[in-house]
């Protein structure tokens, strides 16, 4: 009998264990390492406790360009619809939101954990908690793992995000792998405290452009929270990652542009404020942006602009006017960094794609040793899109090592 290790025990390791019991009839028997005294604790945080588990969007082509070559062969083998497919053969019924957000029906990331930690236990899955692997020798006769003799092992260690710590480090080092920088992904951006302070816990609907070093790098549309010298929301996050990317490799000048008046024009919206003074509709301009946005952003807007809040809007000139269209347009907040690693939800970079095969997520170092899930420089919007990489991953891995290692 063949014996694998799982090294991990969070989405993609548990995904794998349940796949390789699907698989291997009897031939392998399956180990799963998780440092902590229990598997899937990660999974329990995630979609806020409710485990947004895909997205009916997350194809190849919703995934950053620097991943999609590398992450094609497990994300077209195994779709959203595979992964719902999947949850339902494990009697985890969902349910789709109207952004394609994919949600076990009883919203409770606990149901989606219990369904993968049961399945894996019920095909013959040995768990070793509390036993965080820091070392992996490997010798002709296969690897050894905490002591124990292995012929396949599977790295599942995940990322360095929201984790206090991350023995893996030292492991991935002491194999030679090729790793690349990491950086927090998913994450808040940081920004002049001066320009958000009066704003902190105001969300607002808009759209954001990131800017680096002066080129439109990336675009979303949705929610931008304010936070203590940073900006965060959904919207804002997407654009993180694309910033850690390219912030890896060199330094970048880094801006946000948010439009707050997404569905207006500049010129509808200068024409409507315009007519707003005329027919002196708002006596003062703290109230003159009161129909189109949040008033506390709307002062705010006005401050940038240079007006005063308490002005009479009969004194607005056409070029302060014209000043505020742009503010709400195109308000400018320049990027200072990255929210903390442990505040992010995902890790941008990790083992580097060009130590792996896409086929197969086998190492092309040594044989037998396949990587899946976050621990790979691999990672996706917000929205469901890095687990469907972590089960995407972790049954092709799976699938490998039944077809041709046992
Ligand atoms: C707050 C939060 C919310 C999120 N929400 C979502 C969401 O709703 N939808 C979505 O798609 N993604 C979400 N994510 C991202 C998603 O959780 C991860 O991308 C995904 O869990 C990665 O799966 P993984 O198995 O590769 O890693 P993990 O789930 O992190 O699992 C890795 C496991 O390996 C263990 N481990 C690490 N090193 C060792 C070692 N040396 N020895 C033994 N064990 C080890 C860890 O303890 C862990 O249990 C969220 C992340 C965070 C932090």
């Amino acid at each position: 009998m063949r014996r694998i290790a799982i090294i991990g025990g969070g989405a993609a390791g548990l995904c794998c264990a349940c796949a390789l019991g699907e698989k291997n009839n009897g031939r392998a028997s399956v180990t799963v390492f998780e440092q902590n005294d229990r598997v899937g604790k990660k999974l329990l945080t995630t979609g806020n406790g409710r485990c947004n588990l895909t997205n009916r969007a997350a194809t190849v082509d919703a995934y950053p360009s620097a991943v999609r070559a590398f992450a094609m062969p497990a994300l077209t083998r195994f779709s959203p619809e595979s992964t719902i497919a999947f949850f339902e053969g494990l009697s985890l019924f969902t349910y789709t939101d109207d952004e394609g957000r994919v949600y076990p029906l009883s919203n409770q990331a606990a149901g989606v954990l219990d369904a993968l930690r049961l399945e894996a236990t019920r095909l013959g899955a040995a768990f070793c908690c509390d036993t965080p692997a820091t070392a992996l020798r490997s010798d002709k006769d296969g690897f050894l793992v905490g002591g124990q003799r292995f012929d396949v092992v599977v790295l599942a260690l995940g990322g360095k995000a929201a984790v206090r710590d991350y023995p893996g480090e030292t492991l991935l080092r002491g194999l030679g792998l090729p790793l690349t920088k990491t950086a927090p992904g998913l994450c808040k951006l940081r920004t002049d405290e001066s320009l958000v302070k009066s704003l902190k816990g105001l969300r607002a609907r808009a759209k954001l452009t990131l800017l680096l070093d002066g080129n439109e790098a990336a675009a979303e549309q949705g929610e931008l929270q304010f936070a203590d010298g940073a900006l965060s929301g959904i919207a804002l996050m997407n654009l993180s990652s694309v910033y850690a990317r390219a912030a890896l490799e060199k330094t970048v000048q880094a801006a946000v542009l948010a439009d707050f008046v997404p569905t207006l024009s500049s010129e509808k919206l200068r024409a409507t404020l315009g007519e707003i003074v005329r027919r002196s509709q708002r006596e003062k301009c703290e109230d003159l942006l009161s129909g189109l946005l949040v008033k506390k952003l709307g002062v705010a807007l006005l401050k940038r602009a240079g007006i005063r809040p308490d002005a009479p809007t009969a004194s607005l000139t056409a070029a302060q006017l014209d000043a505020l269209c742009a503010v709400c347009k195109r308000c400018v907040f320049q990027i200072t960094g990255s929210g903390p690693m442990r505040d992010a939800q995902v890790t941008v970079g990790g083992l580097a794609q060009s130590g792996f095969d896409p086929a197969t997520l086998e190492s092309r170092n040594y044989e037998n040793l396949y990587a899946i899930g976050e621990v790979l420089d691999v990672d996706g919007p917000c929205g469901g899109y890095n687990l469907q990489w972590a089960f995407a991953s972790a049954r092709l891995c799976a699938a490998d090592i039944a077809e041709r290692k046992l």
